[in-house]
């Protein structure tokens, strides 16, 4: 864990505004990669560098919003 160091980022997604947040984690080698939205499959975001994201969760920081977005999806 010494070299470890993780950082906790949000990230809203482009598509449907759904707010995500990951653990960033540097590393030594370069990684890249991407998140897909499980909601609408758009890419919050990808990255390449020496750091990496896991643990995506959804943030329901706004449920209002939220509810009205699917309460449009069944129509
Ligand atoms: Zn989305």
């Amino acid at each position: 864990m010494a070299n470890s160091i993780w950082t906790i980022e949000e990230f809203t997604c482009p598509g449907c505004g759904m707010n995500y947040a990951a653990t960033r984690e540097e590393h030594a080698e370069p990684h890249s990669g991407q998140f897909k939205c499980s909601i609408c499959s758009g890419v919050v975001h990808s990255w390449s560098g020496k750091h990496h994201f896991f643990g995506w969760s959804a943030v329901k920081t706004k449920p209002t919003v939220f509810g009205r977005r699917w309460a449009g999806v069944g129509w």
